[in-house]
């Protein structure tokens, strides 16, 4: 059994976050893709609390040991538990990092086409800069529903409750690279692309233009986007340089109640259909 590797993963959990993040840190501060808006602290703080009202809440609900607990209990069939017999739990851990990512790539483009997801999501876009603290802004309510869907779909397939942090450490650490205010050499980031989502990629969905937020959904993978005709492309030279959710762009909005308040204020306007796209 890899229990081990999920339990190191959930210690090392703040250690990774912020080894990380304190890498990014002094990168976006050396060598900044944008210069800094004047919002640093006001953003820092929004980002940062509700990340911690987040933490908070998964430390009490815990739902994927409680959904599993509650499924073995009524004796739901277990495929992967199956699987793990036939081929090893190694065999268990690619098909689970693959599996959730593919969870969390339907979630996001789910939560672009409802309206009321798209009133919680829009506050992850609704940071008017990005660097690596948009990594941790999701709203609360977001943050449970993906939570407690994530781990009902996995504990219905029979999903060990392991491979949750196992993925959840590479998805994080890989986000928190994505959303740096800093750049890869474009030709890095391309070719990354042809497996991984890249920095380039996520920034694009970042963009203030919907024909470009409503593409590249993936958060590890890019076969996703690409297999499902989602994938976004700028042509070469031309970076993103406007960032929210019009118009809620203002430097005031990145005070940290209204990272709070902005699902209530937000009109069906904001969420419009992708147009073509700027595949080149
Ligand atoms: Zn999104
Ligand atoms: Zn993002």
């Amino acid at each position: 059994m890899l229990d081990w590797l999920g339990n190191r993963a959930d210690s090392l959990w703040y250690w990774v976050i912020a080894v990380v993040f304190l890498m990014l840190a002094a990168w976006e501060t050396v060598r900044p893709a944008r210069p800094d808006s004047g919002t640093l602290l006001w953003r820092w703080s929004s980002n940062f609390g509700i990340y911690a009202v987040n933490a908070s809440i998964l430390g009490l609900l815990a739902p994927a040991a409680i959904i599993e607990a509650y499924l073995e209990a009524r004796g739901f069939p277990r495929l992967f538990a199956g699987l793990g017999n036939v081929c090893g739990d190694w065999v268990v851990l690619l098909a689970g990092i693959v599996v959730l990512d593919l969870y969390a790539y339907l979630l996001h483009r789910v939560q672009h086409a409802s309206f009321l997801l798209w009133r919680l999501h829009a506050v992850h876009h609704a940071d008017a800069d990005m660097d690596a603290s948009t990594t941790v802004r999701h709203h609360p309510g977001e943050f449970v529903l993906s939570s407690i869907i994530g781990a009902t779909v996995a504990a219905l397939i029979g999903l060990p409750v392991w491979v949750f942090p196992v993925y959840a450490l590479i998805a994080i650490s890989i986000s928190l690279i994505q959303h740096a205010n800093a750049r890869l050499p474009e030709r890095l980031d391309r070719l990354a692309q042809t497996v991984l989502v890249t920095p380039g990629m996520h920034r694009v969905h970042h963009s203030v233009d919907a024909a470009e937020y409503n593409g590249n959904y993936g958060t590890v993978l890019s076969i996703w986007d690409r297999m499902f005709g989602t994938y976004r492309q700028r042509p070469h030279g031309q970076d993103v340089v406007a960032f929210g959710v019009d118009p809620f762009t203002a430097p005031r909005y990145a005070r940290p109640h209204w990272a709070l308040l902005l699902p209530f204020a937000l009109s069906p306007t904001t969420i419009q259909p992708a147009a073509d796209s700027h595949a080149d």
